[in-house]
């Protein structure tokens, strides 16, 4: 027997098993028990919280004949009759789903519309499904509309959207609009619960809360990120595999940089970042566990009694909550929400946290004058690492509040350090893109030049070989760009089975902005093209350590430290500097052929 996913399993399929949409559920109910049917619904809201299960049951209620035939519209659809269980496994012909966002939405939308003039086949109406309706063409949304305007009584609409804005006015007014909310964590964690205890599989309330919490509302990714957690715990959900697998970061780790923020310890911070790095545990991660507690603390603080007591989190939360004012953990978790969207911007992700991190310091309420001194304290106690960190710090708030991450040591910093030729910290890595440091840097001895790009964070597998491969053939084919491109760059190929049909690519993608099912498809398209077979791609959420990107980065600076090497050992070059104690060689003027 084949497995069926959690997600299709247990697709609610009448309204009480409808999580989350009481409001929905009570409305609806309402109008079929007392038979006041409108024509037309629309249903809004956010991916995977139960559009196409509310259309499912609604055309379901409409179609009801009882389990002995004689039953009519009603608010509790059997179930069993031939209309429900054709209707649940797809094959009620008066039942149509159209996606208006594939290629073929137009052109089926025209060919629907001419069906409508029929009546239906085998039940009392026919129920037309309209999926994302807003991507539909104006000449589509025209033809529709007329039919809208006069529809036969035997025909119902349901659309439903993502995006309602995108919906024309004429549209809209001819609905009976429905908005489906995002579920709350703790909705979606009880019904996991339930799910889990009826597959018979046992798993760790701190697991569920992870699950619910990574799913952001929606129930349908929830259920298949439980399926996941199941593969990958062997069939039991532990709070670490999960956590594992979804990339996540211990609460430990973010309690213990809350702490330190609190009491304005820049070496604890630092020291902190230092042990997530050598974990390996992401900095995204990180900020998405901080900006958890601190809405926790948040919460405890406006209200003492909202403490959930079977939380095991709960006590650290208010502990932490009592170490800083309210508008100091409403400061603290704006930095953490901006910080993250600029991680991908930082030079790597970790000196993106480390300057996240140092801004709290820098910028808490009320310590305004005073950081500088704080980070200063922290420099002397932590030498030399964390004293080239600091100094940057110490210069980076007075440029901008968004001070952009400072790449690599550059001169200045480097002179004002106490111990200039130690190792620069690992988290103090190369950029991987070419971007020149901000400032000239003198010519310094060859083992304090520049740090290796990448060298620690990365180590060539024979999948990454091949992923590599493809990605320049994709890429060189112009068959992929953009975000796609930007996906394909990132990602760790960590599996491939070609046994299988279509062959499954596996691949690994730290940041979540690319793990977009949207940008997975249109990879799989371009894959599937290159490879001339069917592939099907799978992405986990996880550390990358062997991508394109960092393939492409450190091959970009092994030639740039070639080059300025070459620079620096040409006689004419040393004699220049020997004759002018001041010249300098300006790195990024220093390019490799
Ligand atoms: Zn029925």
């Amino acid at each position: 027997m084949s497995y069926l996913v959690l997600a299709r399993k247990y697709r609610s399929r009448d309204f009480e098993a409808l999580v989350g949409q009481e409001h929905v559920v009570k409305a609806l109910t309402n109008a079929l028990t007392q038979q006041r049917l409108h024509h037309a619904y629309l249903f809004t809201g956010t991916r995977g919280v139960g559009k196409t299960s509310v259309s499912r049951i609604l055309a379901k209620a409409l179609n009801c004949t009882g389990p002995d035939g004689t039953g009519g519209i009603t608010a509790h659809p059997c179930g069993v009759c031939d209309a429900c269980r054709d209707i649940d496994s797809g094959r009620f012909v008066d039942y149509v789903e159209l996606d208006a966002a594939s290629n073929r939405g137009v052109e089926e939308i025209s060919q629907l519309l001419d069906q409508a003039v029929y009546k239906p086949v085998v039940g009392r109406f026919k129920v037309y499904l309209i999926d994302e309706v807003h991507m539909l063409s104006n000449t589509a949304f025209n033809a529709m509309l007329k039919t809208l305007e006069e529809p036969p009584e035997y025909l119902k609409f349901v659309l439903a959207t993502t995006d309602p804005q995108k919906v024309p006015p004429t549209v809209l007014s001819r609905c009976l609009q429905f908005n489906l909310r995002p579920m709350a964590p703790l909705v979606v964690q009880e019904h996991l619960a339930s799910v889990l205890a009826a597959e018979k599989i046992e798993a760790e309330p701190g697991a569920l809360r992870l699950l619910a919490r990574a799913a952001r509302g929606s129930m349908r990714d929830a259920l298949s990120l439980t399926d996941q957690a199941i593969a990958f715990g062997a069939g039991s959900l532990s709070e670490a595999g999960v956590r594992q697998m979804l990339g996540a970061v211990d609460r430990s780790h973010a309690v213990r940089l809350v702490e330190a923020l609190a009491a304005g310890q820049g070496a604890e911070v630092i020291a902190a970042v230092d042990g997530l790095r050598s974990l390996g545990l992401s900095a995204t991660g990180t900020l998405e566990e901080m900006a958890a507690l601190l809405q926790q603390m948040a919460v405890l603080q406006a209200v003492p009694d909202a403490l959930d007591e079977s939380d095991p989190d709960a006590p650290t939360a208010a502990r932490l909550a009592g170490l800083l004012a309210p508008d100091e953990t409403q400061f603290l978790y704006s930095i953490v929400l901006h910080g993250r969207a600029e991680l991908g911007l930082a030079p790597d992700e970790y000196s993106g946290l480390v300057m996240v991190l140092l801004r709290m310091l820098a910028f808490r309420p009320g310590s305004a004058g005073t950081a500088p001194q704080r980070v200063a304290a922290a420099a002397t106690a932590r030498p030399p690492a964390a004293a080239q960190v600091a100094s940057q710090a110490v210069a980076a708030p007075a440029a901008a509040p968004v001070a952009r991450p400072v790449p690599a040591v550059s001169a200045p910093v480097a002179a004002r350090a106490s111990a200039p030729a130690s190792e620069p910290p690992p988290w103090l890595d190369a950029p991987y893109e070419d971007e020149a440091p901000p400032a000239p840097m003198a010519v310094r001895e060859p083992e304090a030049a520049r740090p290796q790009a990448a060298s620690a964070s990365w180590a060539p597998t024979p999948l990454g070989d091949r992923w590599a491969d493809v990605v320049s053939q994709m890429v060189e084919a112009a068959s992929i760009s953009a975000l796609v491109r930007e996906l394909a760059m990132q990602a760790q190929c960590v599996a491939i089975d070609e046994q299988v049909q279509p062959s499954v690519w596996r691949l690994r993608v730290e940041r979540e902005t690319l793990r977009a099912p949207a940008q997975r498809d249109k990879l799989q398209a371009a894959l599937s093209e290159l490879l001339k077979r069917a592939v099907q791609l799978e992405i986990e959420a996880g550390v990358a350590s062997d991508t394109p990107a960092q393939r492409a980065g450190a091959e970009r600076a092994r030639r740039q430290n070639e080059a300025e090497q070459i620079i620096h050992n040409d006689p004419l070059v040393q004699a220049l500097m020997q004759q002018f104690k001041t010249a300098r060689i300006v790195p990024g003027s220093v390019k490799p052929h």
